[in-house]
């Protein structure tokens, strides 16, 4: 009989031990699949789940968040953090709706081509929504190849081409297969082969792990600490965009003033939220979400 293979081991595994993540059901669409991935990109999956249905419910498809501000989309991501992915998913469904009827496309050149679609998100949307054959990398897939093909305990810095041909060789040939094997690689680096504590000893590929074999050793770099945000600029820009989410027309400046004494800091803060596009001035005095008023109508 033949042994089976890394993938086959993984996908095997993860029919037995997925979570149940609504994302993952198999009538959800490709938008939700689309929304799904770019929430999960920065934001855990706890925080997402509540804030992927409230999106879907109001805008379940791309023409839906299409029709609405921008402001809306900012207001409707709340406190998910980075809320320029809520801005750039909205000029996403623009695009879907402009050039595409309203359907994500299939092809992965035309999902590349979307705004704010990367290789990472163009790769997952292929894959899981449309079952194709793509290497789908993530920090979680990079430390599992990493670790049990090259015995290397960290991934290190990216290497794109590198870490999709790396993950490419590992996929089934047969589409659906494939596509359940990057789901399945990615869930493992999630749960299993975690970056602090990678659980062995309930991995379906421990005997083959190269890693495991040389006798784990630990990774040589420092331990990475976790990014401070009390008193940084993100935090303000947070309290920022907090009372411009509630307010319904401009706020004026010296509303803004309240939320943080340093001026300078403050100042900074609501310059950036502008550059970045989530914040428009309105004449001297006032500051109000972009586009915040009636929407502007789309065609499709
Ligand atoms: S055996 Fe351990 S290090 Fe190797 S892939 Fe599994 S969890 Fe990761």
């Amino acid at each position: 009989m033949t042994e089976p293979t890394f993938a086959g081991q993984v996908s095997r595994w993860y029919e037995q031990n997925a979570r149940d993540l609504p994302w993952r059901a198999p009538d959800v669409t490709a938008w939700a699949i689309l929304v799904s991935e770019v929430m999960l990109q920065q934001t855990p999956v706890a925080r997402v789940l509540p804030a992927w249905q409230a999106w879907l419910d109001r805008w379940p498809t791309p023409a839906a968040l299409a029709g609405d501000s921008p402001a809306e989309a900012i207001r409707m991501w709340g406190r998910l953090g980075y809320p320029r992915r809520a801005v750039r998913l909205r000029e996403c469904a623009v695009a879907i709706v402009e050039r595409h009827g309203g359907d994500v496309p299939d092809r992965l050149e035309q999902l590349l081509a979307l705004p704010g679609v990367g290789t990472y998100t163009a790769r997952a949307v292929a894959a899981f929504a449309y079952g194709q054959r793509h290497p789908v990398v993530d920090t979680n897939v990079r430390r599992v190849v990493c670790r049990a093909v090259a015995g290397e305990p960290d991934a290190g810095p990216a290497t794109r081409p590198a870490d999709l041909a790396a993950t490419e060789e590992l996929l089934p040939a047969e589409p659906a297969a494939a596509a359940l094997a990057s789901a399945a690689i990615m869930e493992l680096g999630a749960v299993v082969c975690t970056a602090r504590s990678p659980r062995c000893g309930v991995c379906p590929v421990e005997a083959s792990c190269a890693w495991r074999a040389s006798g784990q050793v630990a990774p040589a770099g420092p331990t990475r600490r976790p990014q401070r945000y009390a008193g940084t600029d993100r935090q303000v820009r947070g309290l920022l965009l907090g009372v411009l989410r509630e307010s319904t027309g401009p706020v004026p400046h010296r509303r803004l003033d309240q939320v943080w004494a340093d001026d300078v800091q403050r100042a900074r803060a609501l310059a950036g939220l502008v550059t970045d596009g989530l914040v428009e001035p309105v004449g001297e005095t006032s500051f109000r979400l972009i586009g915040d008023g009636p929407p502007a109508p789309v065609v499709s």
